[in-house]
């Protein structure tokens, strides 16, 4: 790919801008931050990213899976847009921009979505039952070997993270991988090519299955997910659920909606969709930042 022969021959794509004693505060490292901070940078105002986890990257770091983008190729775009002068503070979490309106021009927030939403059905607090964004952040974050997986593991939820966990399951191991999903196939949101890669990786599909409770085996894990189908209701047996219904919102940071210093993209602001989106979303803010800190 393009951005590979970028990445490989160190390309320099962008220069910084000539100073122009304007601040602007980023919270977020994900793509929307980041493309945001780039093209902020590009025009010579200066750009302190706030990131809240160790590493910056968003879900480009922590949530796509292995096969499609791995972390060290997140961190060296990120390394490019670092190199045009951007200041990044790593393991902060905002939590009010008041202040940080009081020392900066203008504030981009690109926090993303929140973490999995919860099944909700007893059982769901087992050991053995995780979310498909910390079973995914774990996996790339940690050598593969350290990323415990089940024998028998059923992801319940059909959207691409869901096929993400499922394949991702698969590949480090399981002998058998199902998705769970509580509608048809045609209901599926995920894209038909993500469903075709996990169907030749070998994980199975029981649709029209909706599930009601996490069965313990006793010792305190999972044995099984019953679910209720059209012929009644029926136990999946598993070792290990993941959850991948959907991201919740994001709550914990709250912002003025008529502050014309305050600019939002990415997934929080769309609800969730794609990096392109993200990154694109980014772009658009600078643009209008550059706009107002120029004009006025
Ligand atoms: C499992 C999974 C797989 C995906 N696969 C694909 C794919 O294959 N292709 C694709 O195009 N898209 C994919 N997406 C979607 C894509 O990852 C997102 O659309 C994109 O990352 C959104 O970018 P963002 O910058 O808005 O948010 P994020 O990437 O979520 O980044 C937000 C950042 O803000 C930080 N943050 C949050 N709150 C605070 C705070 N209070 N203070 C400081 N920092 C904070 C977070 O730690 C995070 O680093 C996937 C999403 C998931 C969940």
């Amino acid at each position: 790919h393009a951005t590979d022969y970028v990445l490989e021959h160190k390309v320099t794509l962008f220069a910084p801008g000539a100073q122009t004693g304007k601040r602007v505060a980023i919270v977020g490292a994900g793509p929307a931050g980041l493309a945001c901070a780039r093209d902020l940078r590009r025009k010579g105002h200066a750009v302190t990213v706030f990131e809240a986890q160790s590493q910056p990257g968003g879900l480009n770091t922590y949530g796509i899976a292995e096969y499609k983008l791995k972390s060290d190729v997140a961190l060296a775009e990120v390394q490019d847009i670092l190199d045009l002068g951007v200041e990044l503070k790593l393991g902060i979490t905002v939590s009010s921009i008041d202040d940080l309106l009081a020392r900066y021009d203008a504030v981009f927030i690109g926090v993303g979505l929140g973490s999995t939403k919860r099944l909700g059905i007893p059982g769901d607090d087992l050991p053995g039952v995780t979310d498909a964004l910390t079973f995914i952040a774990h996996l790339k974050t940690h050598p593969y070997r350290d990323t415990a997986v089940g024998r028998q593991v059923v992801v319940i939820g059909a959207g691409n993270t869901a096929i993400d966990a499922v394949t991702q399951a698969k590949r480090l191991g399981a002998a058998t991988t199902t998705i769970v999903y509580r509608r048809g196939e045609a209901d599926m949101p995920c894209y038909h090519y993500e469903y075709e890669l996990a169907k030749r990786d070998g994980c199975g599909f029981r649709f029209n299955a909706a599930p009601q409770r996490v069965v313990g085996n006793g010792s305190g894990t999972v044995a099984a997910l019953e679910v209720t189908t059209a012929q009644g209701n029926e136990m999946i047996p598993c070792d290990m659920v993941i959850v991948a219904i959907g991201q919740g919102d994001r709550t914990e940071l709250q912002w003025p909606k008529d502050d014309p210093r305050v600019f939002v993209g990415g997934d929080c602001a769309n609800g969730g969709a794609e990096i392109v989106n993200a990154a694109a979303e980014g772009v658009a803010a600078a643009k209008k930042i550059h706009e107002r800190l120029t004009n006025g």
